[in-house]
């Protein structure tokens, strides 16, 4: 650990999918490789004491148990495609285990389609033991994530569900209604943009994050954000708005790393925050022009424009080479092309800080 500093952990790194694919014989997919198994595409977050997932696909309660992680204290969401959030019903064990709900960050237009599409999680009165989300709009503004920002402790009552023990030790049911559940207090437009001309990071005001909204950070910070964003176990995140064909997604920058999937266009104004990195993660599915994804040649002008140190490729497909020979073969494309940082393939179980 760098101490100060966020840590990132690919969960998973294969396009929806996955890597094998079901039924494929190639040689990507019949690969004995560890390198060559990717999970759908997830990332775990170590920063400023606070616990991030970024996606929860079909792959999430393997994700988790492969490594050892029993505690989440947010879950950002880049969009809604089922490689991303088809394993957020198995945050239940999460919720038995951690006795709080999960405190899912992501854009109105997920959160729609989350309430359409797992419709008995937003039942009233609940079905016992259905998933315990509590969930919080974001768009491209930063925002400020609290370590344990829900202090109100999730207890199992046999047969009959999850309630909240309440200070004075009485138990509420946890959702009586749509509200209980939504950070309403953030409009989708709410709030002015981060205000370029204080440079200090501003200390929200509501004293629950979850009852109070997500909170904006008016931070510049922009181009050092790793400075002053942590304090008192609270971090600045900065989402990154991408197009994936014409959906709008986020990715998320965490100090000097960011995370950005499902892309196949940044739009000019994002590309300030992105300045100054460390680490960036970029996906890519295949060589070919693709409508909703980048290209390995939109991925190498990406890396050379934005110069981080290391560019790391995730939401790969079996049309790459094996690992090792794609390894090698992106060193010697930078080289070739002479590309302003190293482009390598991320893989799952990779560390970076
Ligand atoms: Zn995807
Ligand atoms: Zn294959």
């Amino acid at each position: 650990m760098t101490g100060s500093g966020a840590r990132l952990t690919f969960l998973g790194t294969g396009t929806s999918q996955g890597v094998p694919i079901i039924g494929c014989g190639c040689e990507v997919c019949r690969s004995t490789d560890p390198r060559d198994k990717r999970f759908r595409a997830s990332v775990f977050v170590e920063y400023g004491g606070l616990n991030i997932l970024v996606d929860a696909g079909p792959d999430f309660r393997m994700q988790m148990i492969s490594h050892g992680i029993s505690h989440l204290d947010a879950i950002l969401l880049t969009h809604n495609h089922k490689d991303h959030t088809g394993g957020l019903d198995d945050v239940r064990s999460l919720n038995y285990i951690d006795r709080r709900a999960a405190e899912i960050y992501c854009e109105r237009n997920v959160l729609e389609d989350l309430i359409r599409e797992y419709p008995y999680v937003f039942k009233f009165p609940k079905y016992p033991g259905a998933p315990e989300w509590k969930l919080h709009v974001i768009d491209e503004r930063p925002f400020i994530l609290r370590k344990d920002s829900t202090d109100k402790e999730l207890v199992w009552v046999h047969d009959v569900g999850y309630h909240y023990r309440m200070n004075d030790g009485s138990l509420v049911p946890t959702a009586r209604c749509l509200d209980d559940m939504i950070d309403t207090a953030v409009p989708a437009a709410g709030l002015a943009s981060p205000d370029r001309s204080h440079p200090r990071l501003v200390r929200g005001r509501g004293p629950s994050l979850a009852m109070g909204g997500a909170e904006r950070s008016e931070e510049s910070g922009l181009t050092e954000p790793a400075a002053g964003t942590i304090e008192q176990e609270s971090i600045t995140v900065i989402p990154i708005r991408g197009l994936h064909d014409k959906l709008p997604v986020l990715g998320f920058r965490f100090g000097d790393i960011a995370y950005l999937t499902d892309m196949s266009e940044i739009p000019e104004s994002e590309f300030d925050k992105l300045q100054g990195l460390k680490h960036l993660t970029l996906n890519t599915v295949g060589y070919n022009k693709h409508h909703s994804h980048f290209s390995l040649a939109e991925t190498l002008t990406l890396a050379d424009r934005i110069r981080p140190d290391h560019t790391w490729l995730t939401h790969l497909s079996h049309s790459f080479p094996v690992h090792e020979r794609f390894c090698k073969d992106m060193e010697r494309m930078c080289q070739e092309q002479h590309i302003h940082s190293t482009v390598l393939p991320a893989y799952d179980g990779l560390v970076i800080e």
